[in-house]
């Protein structure tokens, strides 16, 4: 049997694998010069290739999706996926947060062990071959654009869609997918940045570079709290970032009119607060406020916050009224940001949206056409930070390969 793998990236590369290792002719193309150009970049180059956490973990970590996954997660669950890895000559470390690592450090040793599998099982790897269209006689033809700029096509049995989502395109990944998708009469749901950074109205321009431990966001959609993240958090020049900031991403992808409350100490309620403040004050009554309140924020923070309250900075201690420290207490307890827009796609760690998964078996196959498979960040299915994306791409790669072997 033979079949055509669209899009070399994780998805792609992995199905294309199970495929020849259980018999199959297969043909991977991939547009650009090189493989798993994404998958270079991921975990910040070190490549977070799974997480060892236990079930209820992992489908907890799926943001959109979670159900339709069963299936795919079942049939190669992090414990599989981190002895594929291993059995492929990439030694793993699990670090803080179940996060799995290739021991060296390097997503580059990942790559090449997944390449050099791609040689021993003799798949053909088809590079700078860019899929324009996939259609369907009596058996699939996919049409690319080769090398020489002259579009050819091979003709296969079964055909795998693995071109991933739309965000940070120049790995490659600029939605393709979903036009081969839309031509087979598939819907697709509109893309959206996930785990992202978020530019807000106020300018935090001053606060660029600054990032922050142990605070608390809320974030709002139409008046109604639908996250609360506790931990990291970075300023940058248009808005805001961190970990705890791409989760809220993540959960508000497909809402509108986000609203962000943040909490700069979670630890103390207002009334704990307030004492601490007035302690503050009445050991420096003579200081400049903005100096007493270095001692409570970081430095650029306290006079943002001063601001935010409409508090000017040089006032003495002594001169505070009840209601102004007040101010400053709710101003630190709950400062707030209107979220303009996420960061564009090319600063998207994942897409959310994609080929709606209604129109998908559990086995990644397109309920309109028989043979056909939707695999990796195409899909409507995406997940938090921690390397479940990746779980995503290698679970569904392997459903899909071993679901066409069977036929
Ligand atoms: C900066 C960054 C860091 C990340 N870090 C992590 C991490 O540490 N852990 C984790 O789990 N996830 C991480 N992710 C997410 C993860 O990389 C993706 O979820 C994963 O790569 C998706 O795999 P995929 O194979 O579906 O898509 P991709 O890896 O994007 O591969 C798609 C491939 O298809 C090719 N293609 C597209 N269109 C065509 C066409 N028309 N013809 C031929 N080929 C085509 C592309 O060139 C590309 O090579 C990160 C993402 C980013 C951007």
């Amino acid at each position: 049997m033979r079949v055509a793998v669209v899009g070399g990236g994780a998805a792609g590369s992995l199905a294309a694998i199970f495929l020849a290792r259980g018999g199959a002719d297969v043909v991977l193309l991939e547009k650009n010069e090189k493989l798993m150009k994404k998958l270079f970049i991921t975990g910040k180059g070190r490549c977070n290739l799974a997480n060892a956490c236990d079930e209820r973990t992992l489908f907890q970590n799926v943001v959109r999706g979670e159900k339709f996954l069963r299936s795919a997660f079942y049939g190669f669950l992090p414990a599989s996926v981190m002895e594929f890895f291993e059995s492929l000559g990439v030694p793993l470390t699990v670090e803080r947060g179940n996060r799995v690592f290739p021991t060296s450090g390097k997503s580059s040793d990942v790559i090449r062990a997944i390449e050099r599998e791609l040689y021993m099982q003799n798949v053909d790897v088809r590079l700078r071959a860019e899929v324009q269209s996939v259609k369907f006689d009596d058996k699939f033809r996919v049409s690319f654009k080769g090398e020489d700029g002259k579009v050819q096509s091979v003709e296969a049995d079964r055909v795998i869609i693995a071109t991933g989502g739309a965000s940070y395109p120049l790995t490659g990944s600029t939605g393709d997918g979903y036009k081969f998708a839309k031509s087979f009469g598939h819907s697709v749901v509109e893309p959206r940045q996930s785990l992202v950074a978020l530019i807000t109205d106020e300018n935090v321009k001053e606060l660029q570079g600054l990032s922050l431990k142990n605070v608390e966001l809320s974030a709002y959609s139409e008046g109604k709290r639908f996250a609360r993240e506790q931990g990291e958090m970075l300023f940058t020049d248009k808005g805001v970032s961190g970990p705890i900031v791409l989760t809220v991403s993540s959960y508000g992808a497909r809402l509108e009119k986000i609203k962000l409350s943040l909490d700069l100490k979670p630890a103390l309620d207002e009334k704990t607060l307030d004492a601490r403040l007035q302690r503050e004050l009445a050991e420096r009554a003579n200081q400049e406020l903005k100096n007493i309140m270095r001692s409570v924020l970081p430095e650029r923070l306290n006079m943002y916050v001063l601001k935010r309250a409409q508090i000017d900075g040089t006032i003495k201690g002594n001169s505070l009224t009840k209601e102004q420290r007040s101010r400053i207490v709710k101003t630190m307890k709950g400062l707030e940001f209107s979220v303009k827009s996420p960061a564009p796609f090319s600063e998207a760690v994942i897409t959310a949206g994609g080929v709606e998964l209604s129109g998908l078996t559990p086995k990644c196959e397109s309920k309109n056409m028989g043979g056909l498979y939707f695999v990796g960040e195409v899909i409507d299915a995406d997940a938090l930070t921690g390397g479940f994306n990746l779980q995503i791409a290698w679970s569904t790669a392997k459903i899909a390969a071993l679901d066409i072997l069977k036929q």
